[in-house]
């Protein structure tokens, strides 16, 4: 089997990041194109419906302007741990699972590695990000089983 070539690493910049990262890195081409993609959803979609329309929104374009940096920092120190070149280094806005298939199309990446962690009860039926990514992708996907033993 000729290995991937061009590799989207799905990350959520939690520690776990770091795992999934080691996996993509095991399974393709030594000379492989790893790109690594944040998808920052915009926090007025997290909370409308939770908390109504109200004072509690205001100030929230800066707070996610500060979360945006952040953002920026975890991924870039990510990149360097990995020896990932910095414009492979992605972040997006949006839905995580529709930003990703976009990002996969539009690079003809062959391959999506993402993190699961074998949801049960309500998360299973609520479903994940990585069942979103898995449903509906023009490409291969491995999900790498989060807190499986190495
Ligand atoms: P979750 O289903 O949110 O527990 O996340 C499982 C995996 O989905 C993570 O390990 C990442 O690979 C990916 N993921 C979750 N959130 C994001 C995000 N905002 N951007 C990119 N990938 C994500």
């Amino acid at each position: 089997m000729a290995n991937y070539q061009k590799v989207l690493v799905a990350v959520d910049l939690s520690s776990e990041s770091a795992v999934v990262l080691k996996k993509a890195s095991l399974i393709s081409g030594d000379d492989a194109e790893f790109h690594v993609v944040y998808v920052q959803e915009p926090m007025d979609n997290i909370y409308v419906g939770i908390v109504p329309q109200s004072a509690a929104f205001s100030g929230l374009g800066d707070l996610e302007a500060q979360l945006s940096e952040e953002l920026k920092h975890k991924l870039k120190a990510l990149g360097k741990e990995f020896g990932i070149a910095a414009n492979h280094l992605h972040i997006l806005h949006g839905s995580p699972a529709y930003e990703i298939h976009r990002f996969a199309n539009d690079n003809k990446i062959e391959l999506i590695v993402i993190g699961t962690h074998g949801q049960k009860g309500l998360q299973l039926l609520l479903g994940s990000t990585a069942n979103a990514v898995l449903h509906g992708a023009g490409c291969d996907v491995l999900s790498v089983r989060i807190g499986a033993p190495e």
